[in-house]
C-alpha cells in the first residue's frame, strides 16, 4: 500500500505545526520521520492515522482518498510510545482484542482467533508470555506485544510513534534490530517516528528529516548522512564541525585569505562550512587550508580524538577531530588540517 501526502497544512490556533508537507511512501517501505521535538512528526502521523484532520491538503492510500474515511475505516495499525496495553487483560487477550471487536460479518471463529494470536506471538517471539498480564512484562516485552496487537487486524499500514521512546538505551538498541528483522518478514508499509537519529538511520530504509513543520530532506540513511541538503540536516544528523567562511566571486574565503576549497553551487556571502570530525585530514603544518595546535589527545581503538585550537578562524576556535592513529598527535604539535568531505551553506 502506498501513502501519498500532498501539501498538508495543520494549524493549532495561529501556530503552523505542518507547513505544506509532501511525502510519498512506497509499498513495503519502513520510513522514519526524524526531527527535533515540536517539528510536527506526531501531528503528521496522527493525520495519516485519521486521529487528527488537516486544514488543507490530501492523503491517499493506494490512490484512494484517505481523508474521506475515519480512523476505524483506514485499516491502520498504531503503536504509541506509552504502552497502550489493557491492564486487566492477559497478553493473549490483548492481542486478540482487535479481532474480537471486528464486525460480525468479518469476525473470525474462536479457533481462528486462537491460531492467529498464536502466530502473532510467535512472530514477536513471546509465545511463552501469553498468560501473563502487562504489569508482569518488561517495557521491551510490552512494546513487542503492542506491536503484535497492532498487527492482529492485518493493517494495510503500520504507524509507530516513538515506540521505544520510554525504554532504556540497551533495550532500545536490541529492539531496533528486532523491528528491522520483523519488518523484513511482514513487509507492511510502515512509518516510524523518532527524534533519535541513530535509531532512524539504523532501522529505516528511507528517512524524512523534519524541522519546524517542514520537510528538510528525504533520502536513504546514506543520503541524509553523507549528502545533507541543508545546514539544519548537517548539524542534526551526525556531529559536525562548523566554521564561518565567506563565499565571494566563486571563491571560499576566510577573512582575506582564499581557501583551496570548492565553493557551493548556489549561494554566496557569509556562509558556514560543515565537516564531520572524521573527514578532516591531518598533516604537518602548512599541509592544509587550516592551521592548528593540538591541545589534548585521547586515543582509543583505531582512532585518536583531539582538541585542536584553530588559528585565524574567528579569533581562535577549538574543534574536536577524529583521526586515524597512523599519524600520532602530541599535545603542542602544530598541524595542518584539510577538510576532505564538506558542505558549505549560506547563512540565512
Ligand atoms: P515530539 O518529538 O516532542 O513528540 P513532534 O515533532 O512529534 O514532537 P508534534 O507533537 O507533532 O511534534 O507537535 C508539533 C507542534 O504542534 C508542537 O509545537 C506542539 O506544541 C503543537 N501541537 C501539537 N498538538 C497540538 C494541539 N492539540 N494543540 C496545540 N498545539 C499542538
Amino acid at each position: 500500500m502506498t501513502i501519498e501526502v500532498r501539501n498538508i497544512v495543520k494549524e493549532f490556533g495561529s501556530f503552523r505545526a505542518l507547513d505544506n508537507v509532501d511525502l510519498r511512501v512506497e509499498t513495503g517501505e519502513l520510513m522514519a520521520l526524524l526531527g527535533p521535538s515540536g517539528s510536527g512528526k506526531t501531528t503528521l502521523l496522527r493525520i495519516i492515522a485519521g486521529l487528527e484532520w488537516p486544514d488543507a491538503g490530501s492523503i491517499a492510500f493506494d490512490g484512494e482518498d484517505a481523508l474521506a474515511r475515519g480512523a476505524a475505516e483506514r485499516h491502520v495499525g498504531f503503536v504509541f510510545q506509552h504502552y497502550a496495553l489493557f491492564r486487566h487483560m492477559s497478553v493473549f487477550e490483548n492481542v486478540a482484542f482487535g479481532l474480537r471487536v471486528q464486525p460480525r460479518r468479518i469476525r473470525r471463529s474462536e479457533a481462528e482467533i486462537r491460531k492467529r494470536v498464536g502466530d502473532l506471538l510467535d512472530l514477536v517471539q513471546l509465545g511463552w508470555l501469553a498468560d501473563r498480564y502487562p504489569n508482569q512484562l518488561s517495557g521491551g516485552q510490552r512494546q513487542r506485544i503492542a506491536l503484535a496487537r497492532a498487527l492482529a487486524i492485518e493493517p494495510r499500514i503500520l504507524l509507530l510513534d516513538e515506540p521505544f521512546g520510554a525504554l532504556d538505551a540497551k533495550v532500545r538498541k536490541e529492539l531496533r534490530a528486532w523491528l528491522r528483522n520483523l519488518h523484513e518478514e511482514i513487509h507492511v508499509t510502515s512509518i516510524f517516528v523518532t527524534h533519535d537519529q541513530e535509531e532512524a538511520l539504523e532501522v529505516a530504509n528511507r528517512v524524512v528529516v523534519m524541522d519546524k513543520g517542514k520537510i528538510e530532506q528525504i533520502g536513504s540513511p546514506g543520503d541524509v548522512y553523507e549528502r545533507p541538503a541543508s545546514a539544519f540536516v548537517h548539524s542534526f544528523i551526525g556531529e559536525s564541525i562548523v566554521l564561518p567562511v565567506e563565499v565571494r566571486d566563486g571563491r571560499v574565503q576566510l577573512g582575506d585569505r582564499v581557501l583551496d576549497l570548492a565553493p557551493p553551487e548556489t549561494g554566496g556571502g557569509p556562509s558556514k562550512l560543515f565537516v564531520r570530525r572524521h573527514d578532516i585530514a591531518v598533516g604537518p603544518s602548512g599541509s592544509g587550508v587550516f592551521e592548528g595546535a593540538v591541545r589534548s589527545v585521547r586515543a582509543f581503538g583505531p582512532m585518536q580524538r583531539a582538541d585542536i585550537l584553530l588559528q585565524g578562524v574567528d579569533g581562535d576556535m577549538l574543534v574536536e577531530i577524529d583521526a586515524p592513529r597512523d599519524h600520532s598527535l602530541k599535545v603542542g604539535d602544530r598541524i595542518g588540517l584539510q577538510p576532505q568531505r564538506y558542505r558549505i551553506f549560506a547563512d540565512h
